[in-house]
């Protein structure tokens, strides 16, 4: 996309407050009107639809504004990173349809710079060893109302200090034993700017550098600064890091020798009904295998969206009709449902699958015969063009669309009443078969050979279509439906109660018994369907065999969700 968005034609939205910041700096040439931002995770899970919404954002500018976006990942917290988090993020990016610039960065790639900006900071009297233990140091911190006390070490002399700390970096002290903090302002009523830690003692192996460092910088200290070191413009984050800002900028300031400054604009978080998106919490529910893996069709996570069938055309609309604000809110999941039925809705190709069959039998069809009647791959999209389905005398439809004793208004069938089997022909249901526990065992019908096609021969009226397969070509299955995750709309939101309380034990329902179109015996991974009447369906990814795809539901196809809550309501 080119940067001149100004001369474009399509019709202007109006800009949010993040564009409206990037075109007044450009206006104004600010950084020489570069466009830089960064995604920077932690490798410490799989990236959540949070971090799609980030991603989204911090893309998506870029590309607005003829700029680019460095993928740079936060790994200063060695314990809790791992390389396979690095590898899922960088697919999942990628997945989403965008494009880093260069190489991926690491905040540990500039642990000697880092480190170096440190003794500048000590050599300027602007940094100090401390041994206060974390209780007293919270102690001497006070509270926002009042100034705090100094650290006993705090006016130590520059060469105790350097000394010190190098003796922190050669690995002398045990950890927790001293700390180095921004000597900044005690008294400040931002508690950020109250001497905060810089650098602590770990002796972790990090998963890039090693053994290398028994020191690591926190990440106030080391993502302003790899933000600066990469020359980013606008560094965009949610909307807890405000209080960080000032320290953000002091110590950007004290590092930067230039007009150049990469400015930190926050947005609010996004938050989502009945889910969590924390990858802390995430990954509880991984190993208390609560799920089955990050990538759990039912997991709010990227991998897990992916797997479930949703679509990165839908993701990204999903992060343009949230868009971008800084007043925190929680978004509905039936916004997300909306977004992927939107997109599937265009591509998916239409299939008939019974899910909970139950035989029925047209008596005036002949035994043995069979034949291949057309149908319309996708009426949303004519290229999609149409295929054969075999039909035969034997055929299953959905239990649910039968009842015995129904009511007036009931279009689907009922013995004596006239349906359309979609794509075929009307039938009449004559018989109802039985077990000797009365459970209805197979039906019985008429078909009128003149309505081939589904098509009336003589005007009359058929109110109900249902979807069927034929039993001698139809192929048995297993289909997926998920429920929501958590049966409270927000499970972190109740202080004293664990959001494990609120897990939805019956968000799984296996069927096992499904009938399916031959056509779906090919279906490849992640490949997506509608199932008329049904939803929108992906081949799972894990559990698909050659031959024996395993499906997913993605979504219902209405908001049946919606409904259910507007009853209750
Ligand atoms: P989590 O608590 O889920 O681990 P995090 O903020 O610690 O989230 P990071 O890996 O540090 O995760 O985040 C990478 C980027 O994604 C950051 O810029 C962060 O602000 C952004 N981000 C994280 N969660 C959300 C969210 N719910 N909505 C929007 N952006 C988010
Ligand atoms: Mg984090």
């Amino acid at each position: 996309m080119s940067s001149d968005h100004s001369a474009s034609t399509e019709p202007k939205k109006a800009l949010n407050f993040i564009e409206q910041i990037v075109e007044e700096d450009i206006k104004n040439n600010k950084n020489n009107a570069r466009v830089l931002t960064r995604f920077p995770p932690e490798p410490n899970g799989y990236l959540h639809i949070g971090h799609a919404k980030s991603i989204c954002l911090n893309f998506g500018l870029a590309q607005q504004y003829g700029g680019q976006t460095n993928l740079r990942f936060d790994d200063t917290n060695p314990e809790k990173e791992d390389t396979e988090y690095v590898e899922s993020i960088k697919e999942d990016v990628r997945w989403l349809g965008f494009n880093w610039q260069g190489e991926e960065l690491y905040a540990s790639d500039y642990f000697d710079k880092l480190y170096e900006f440190a003794e500048k900071l000590i050599l300027e009297g602007k940094a100090y060893v401390c041994e206060l233990t974390p209780e007293q140091m919270a102690e001497y911190k006070g509270v926002p109302t009042r100034p705090g006390k100094d650290s006993p070490t705090r006016n130590r002399s520059v060469e105790e200090n350097l000394d010190l700390f190098r003796r922190m970096k050669a690995g002398e002290f045990k950890e927790g034993a001293c700390v180095l903090r921004a000597k900044i302002d005690m008294a400040s009523p931002n508690m950020h700017m109250r001497d905060p830690i810089i650098y602590r003692i770990k002796f972790a192996h990090h998963h890039r550098t090693g053994d290398k460092w028994c020191i690591y910088p926190n990440y106030d200290f080391a993502h302003g600064q790899s933000d600066y070191f990469e020359g980013i413009t606008h560094s965009i984050c949610t909307l807890e890091f405000e209080v960080h800002k000032p320290l953000y900028n002091w110590l950007v300031d004290c590092l930067r020798d230039t007009d150049y400054k990469p400015q930190q604009i926050e947005f609010a978080r996004l938050n989502l009904s009945y889910t969590i998106m924390s990858k802390r919490r995430l990954l509880e529910l991984v190993k208390n295998n609560f799920v089955d893996g990050w990538d759990d069709p039912r997991m709010p996570t990227i991998s897990g969206l992916r797997r479930r069938g949703f679509t990165p055309a839908s993701l990204r609309n999903f992060a343009e009709i949230i868009g971008v604000a800084r007043r925190e809110n929680v978004i509905e999941m039936g916004v997300l449902e909306y977004a992927v039925r939107e997109d599937l809705n265009k591509h998916a190709k239409r299939v008939m699958a019974v899910l909970d069959p139950i035989k029925v039998v047209i008596t005036n069809y002949p035994e043995n015969q069979e034949e291949w009647l057309e149908a319309v791959n996708n009426p949303e999209d004519e290229s999609a063009g149409t295929r054969q389905i075999p039909f035969s005398r034997e055929i299953y439809i959905e239990r649910e669309d039968f009842m015995e004793n129904a009511p007036k208004k009931y279009f689907r069938l009922t013995v004596g009443a006239e349906v359309r089997l979609r794509y075929a022909y009307f039938i009449t249901c004559t018989e109802v078969i039985k077990d000797a526990a009365g459970n209805i065992t197979e039906l019985r019908a008429t078909y009128d050979p003149e309505s081939k096609g589904g098509k009336s021969p003589d005007g009359r009226k058929v109110k109900g279509t249902i979807h069927w397969v034929s039993v001698p070509h139809a192929f048995n299955a297993e289909v997926r439906i998920y429920d929501r995750l958590f049966n409270d709309a927000e499970p972190d939101g109740h202080a004293d109660v664990d959001f494990k309380t609120f897990i939805n034990h019956n968000s799984l329902q296996v069927l096992s018994n499904c009938k399916l179109e031959p056509c779906l015996k090919d279906a490849g991974a992640l490949e997506h369907f509608q199932f008329e009447r049904l939803g929108y369906f992906t081949a799972d990814s894990k559990y698909s065999k050659p031959g024996a795809p395993v499906f997913n539901r993605t979504v219902s196809l209405k908001d049946t969700w919606a409904k259910v809550q507007e009853k209750e309501a």
